[in-house]
C-alpha cells in the first residue's frame, strides 16, 4: 500500500497550538493525526482540529473579491479591480480627513509574519495610524499584568507545569473545554496534584476538579487580596524570595491589611473556612501554579486581577520553579504571536513607540526613515470604536475577525458600523456577521491553506504548512498585504519583505537582544526538526531543552531584576444589580465543540447537533421559579443596553441570582454593556445587570 504524504502543519483554533500530522492519501483523502512526538499535545487533538478541514470546505468560502452595489447586491471583481476601490477609497478618506480617518481590527487567528506585514504596511507604507486586533478582548489585560509585574509581557510557564504542579488552581478558566488538550495534561499529572476551580459558576471544569470554590462575580480582588493577608498573618511568605527578588512587599502587606477574613467571606460569599483552607493548601503544597484565564482578563479589573494572582506566586517563592508560576492562558491561536510582532500597541518585540531610542534602534534594523514610524501605539479597539461613532474614523478594514457579533455593546456597535463611508472586510467567508454590512470583501485562506509560524500560549513557535489550496482567487492575507502594498504604491518599502520566511528572518533581527529574542532560530526547517521552539532562544542558546519556563533564575525583566507588587483598590462594579435589573449575566464559551462566534465550527454539522442552535440561557431552579420561568419556554432578557430571545434552561450549576449565556450567540453581546479595564482597555464581558421578562 502506498505510503500517505504527510505534512505537519498547527491547529488554527486555540492557543494550545497543536501540532497536526496531516496525511493524504493518492485517492487525495486527507486524514488528520496530532502530530506524534509534539510536546504540546502528545498524541491528542480535540474534537475541533480533528475535523480542522471541513470549514475550509464550506459553500460560503469567499472565492473572489466582492463589491456590494447600491442594491444591496454582491458582484465579483478581480484582485486588481478590487484594491484599485479599497486603495482609492482609504486614500480619498485620508487626503480628505487625515490619516487618522482610516483604521483596521485584525485578530489573533493570522500568523505572525502576516501581523508583521500588515504591521509594516500599514504603519510605515499607507500611514495609517490605527489598528487592533481581537486579542483586545481576550488577553490585553494579561499582557498589562506581566508587563508592570515583570518588566515584560512574558507568560513565565511551559505545559509540563501542568504535570508538574502538586496544586493546581484555574481562576475565571473553563479549560474542560476551552483548551482540552491542556485540561488533559492536568490530569496526566503524576504528583497526585489537587486541582482548585474559582469560577462563580459550576462550569465543566469546576465539576471536575477536586474543589470548586464559587465566588460571587467579580470578587476576586477580594479573595486574592484576602489570601495574601492571611499569608502574611500566619507567616507563610517565602521571605527570601520576596527580600532578594522583589520590590514593593511593603506597600503590599499594608494595603492587604483591611482585607481581613470575615470582609472578604462577605464580600465572596465563601465561608471564612473555606478561604482559611484554600490559604493553607497554598502554604502546604510545594508546587503551586496559578492559571487564570477569560473570567479574570474580561473585567473592569482584569489587570489588577491578573495581578492579585501574580502576587500570590511571588510572595510564596511559586514562581520560576518545575510546577510552578502565575500563568494567564491566552485564547486565540496566535495571540501571542500578535503581542510581540504585530506593531501595534508595541513596536517589533516589545519596543515601546514613545521610545525615541528604540523607534531609532528599529528603523536602524528595518532600514527604513525613522520618521516613518509613529510616535504614539495604536488606538485600542474601544478607541478605534468610539472614533468612528464620533465620525473621526471613516473607513475601516477587518480582517479575520467578526466584531458584528463578538464586540461588546453590539446594540451600539451595530449603529456604529453604519456609519462608516466603507468598510472592508478580509475573510475566509462572505456570510459573517461583519461582512453583511462590508462594502468590499477580500477572500481569504485559512490556517491550513498557507505558511508562517503561530506562538503558543507556552511561547512555543510553531510553523503552519500548506497541505491544501485556497479556493478560487482566495489569498493567504500575507499575499493579500503584498497586492495591497503594490496597489497603493509602496511596494519599494517592503521589498524584503516578499515571503513569509522572509519576514521571519526581519523578526529574528527586530528580536535580537530583546527579552523575546528568537534570532537563534536558524529556520523553519529548524523549527519544524525540534516540534517548536519556545521563546526566548537567542543565538547560541544555552538551553536547548523542550520544556522551558522563564525565570529559573530569579531575575525578572526590570531593570533592577526584580519583579514588583501590584495592586489598587477593589473598583465597585460598574453596572450593580438592583430592584430592577435583579440578575448577573455571565457570558462564556458554552461547548467543546464551538469557537468564538462559530465562523467556521458552525460549518461543522456533527457540532451542530451537539449544540444548541436557539440561543438559551441557564438559570438556577430557584430563580426560575421566583421569575416563572418554565424549562425550555422562550423568555427575553433585557439589560440596560439591549435585549434578546433565549430558551430557558433549568440548571444547579448557576448559583441563585445569576444566569449564564455562552459567547456563541451573536445576540449575547446585544446584552452586554461598554465597560473596559482602565488599564488594558479590555472589554468586561463577564457581569452584567439583567432581567427576565416571560413572553
Ligand atoms: S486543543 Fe486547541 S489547538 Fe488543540 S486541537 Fe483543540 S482547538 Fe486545536
Amino acid at each position: 500500500m502506498p505510503k500517505p504524504t504527510i505534512t505537519h502543519t498547527i491547529c488554527g483554533y486555540c492557543s494550545t497550538g497543536c501540532g497536526l500530522s496531516i496525511h493524504q492519501l493518492e485517492t487525495g483523502e486527507m486524514k488528520i493525526r496530532p502530530r506524534a512526538g509534539y510536546p504540546v499535545n502528545n498524541g491528542s487533538l480535540c474534537p475541533k482540529g480533528a475535523k480542522l478541514f471541513e470549514p475550509f470546505m464550506a459553500p460560503d468560502r469567499a472565492v473572489s473579491p466582492m463589491r456590494r452595489e447600491n442594491d444591496g447586491s454582491m458582484t465579483s471583481l478581480s484582485w486588481d479591480e478590487s484594491l484599485e476601490e479599497m486603495c482609492t477609497r482609504f486614500k480619498q478618506i485620508i487626503h480628505d480627513h487625515g490619516p487618522e480617518a482610516v483604521a483596521f481590527l485584525s485578530t489573533g487567528q493570522i500568523t505572525t509574519e502576516e501581523f508583521a506585514l500588515l504591521g509594516a504596511l500599514t504603519k510605515y507604507g499607507m500611514g495609517i495610524l490605527d489598528g487592533d486586533g481581537n486579542t483586545r478582548q481576550c488577553m490585553a489585560s494579561s499582557v498589562v499584568a506581566y508587563k508592570q509585574a515583570f518588566g515584560f509581557d512574558a507568560p513565565p510557564y511551559c505545559y509540563a507545569d501542568f504535570e508538574e504542579s502538586d496544586l493546581i488552581i484555574l481562576v475565571g478558566s473553563n479549560m474542560a473545554i476551552t483548551q482540552p488538550i491542556m485540561w488533559r495534561r492536568t490530569r496526566k499529572n503524576s504528583h497526585n496534584s489537587k486541582i482548585i476551580t474559582i469560577d462563580p459558576r459550576a462550569s465543566q471544569t469546576a465539576t471536575k476538579s477536586d474543589v470548586h470554590y464559587q465566588i460571587k462575580p467579580k470578587t476576586d480582588l477580594f479573595l486574592f487580596y484576602g489570601i495574601a493577608r492571611r499569608l502574611i498573618v500566619k507567616g507563610w511568605v517565602d521571605d527570601d524570595f520576596v527580600q532578594n527578588n522583589t520590590k514593593g512587599f511593603t506597600e503590599f502587606a499594608q494595603f492587604v491589611r483591611d482585607f481581613n477574613l470575615e470582609m472578604v467571606s462577605v464580600e465572596t460569599g465563601l465561608s471564612v473556612p473555606e478561604i482559611k483552607e484554600l490559604t493553607r493548601l497554598i502554604h502546604e503544597h510545594k508546587r503551586v501554579s496559578f492559571w487564570w484565564a477569560m473570567g479574570i482578563n474580561q473585567s473592569y479589573q482584569g489587570v489588577r486581577g491578573g495581578q492579585s494572582l501574580i502576587n500570590l506566586a511571588l510572595m510564596t517563592g511559586n514562581i520560576g520553579r518545575p510546577g510552578t508560576g502565575a500563568n494567564s492562558v491566552t485564547g486565540q491561536c496566535n495571540a501571542m504571536g500578535s503581542r510581540l510582532f504585530s506593531n501595534l500597541s508595541n513596536m517589533y518585540g516589545g519596543r515601546d513607540f514613545t521610545n525615541p531610542k528604540q523607534r531609532a534602534e528599529l528603523a536602524k534594523i528595518l532600514d527604513i526613515d525613522e520618521k516613518l514610524i509613529p510616535t504614539r501605539p495604536s488606538k485600542p479597539y474601544n478607541q478605534i470604536v468610539e472614533s468612528i461613532a464620533d465620525g473621526t474614523i471613516k473607513g475601516l478594514w477587518v480582517i479575520a475577525t467578526n466584531p458584528a457579533s463578538s464586540w461588546i455593546n453590539q446594540s451600539d456597535f451595530l449603529a456604529t458600523l453604519k456609519k462608516l463611508d466603507y468598510l472592508v472586510v478580509q475573510d475566509m467567508y462572505t456570510t459573517t456577521a461583519t461582512a453583511k454590512y462590508a462594502d468590499l470583501i477580500l477572500p481569504a485562506a485559512g490556517s491550513a491553506e498557507k505558511t508562517g509560524t503561530f506562538i503558543n500560549s507556552e511561547r512555543r513557535i510553531g510553523v503552519l504548512n500548506s497541505p491544501i489550496s485556497p479556493p478560487g482567487l482566495a489569498l493567504s492575507d500575507f499575499d493579500i498585504f503584498l497586492k495591497i502594498a503594490d496597489k497603493w504604491g509602496c511596494a519599494d518599502l517592503l521589498k524584503k519583505w516578499q515571503t513569509p520566511a522572509a519576514v521571519f528572518e526581519i523578526l529574528k533581527e527586530t528580536s535580537r537582544g530583546t527579552v523575546c529574542d528568537i534570532s537563534g532560530i536558524r529556520d523553519y526547517a529548524m523549527l519544524d526538526a525540534e516540534n517548536g521552539i519556545q521563546w526566548p532562544y537567542p543565538e547560541n542558546n544555552p538551553d536547548t531543552t523542550k520544556q522551558r519556563r522563564l525565570f529559573a533564575d530569579k531575575t525578572f525583566y526590570h531593570d533592577d531584576g526584580k519583579a514588583r507588587f501590584c495592586f489598587a483598590p477593589v473598583a465597585p462594579v460598574p453596572e450593580p444589580t438592583d430592584a430592577m435589573w435583579p440578575l448577573w449575566l455571565l457570558t462564556g464559551r458554552g461547548t467543546i465543540f464551538h469557537w468564538h462566534t462559530r465562523t467556521k465550527t458552525g460549518k461543522i454539522e456533527a457540532f451542530n447537533r451537539q449544540y444548541s442552535k436557539q440561543p438559551y440561557i441557564l438559570i438556577h431552579p430557584d430563580d426560575a421559579t421566583k421569575y416563572g420561568v418554565e424549562q425550555e419556554k422562550m423568555i427575553t432578557v433585557v439589560s440596560r443596553h439591549g435585549r434578546g430571545r433565549f430558551q430557558a434552561k433549568w440548571s444547579e450549576t448557576m448559583a441563585p441570582g445569576q444566569i449564564f449565556i455562552s459567547m456563541h450567540y451573536q445576540v449575547t453581546n446585544q446584552l452586554t454593556g461598554p465597560y473596559f479595564d482602565p488599564l488594558s482597555f479590555q472589554p468586561s464581558y463577564k457581569a452584567t445587570a439583567v432581567r427576565i421578562e416571560k413572553e
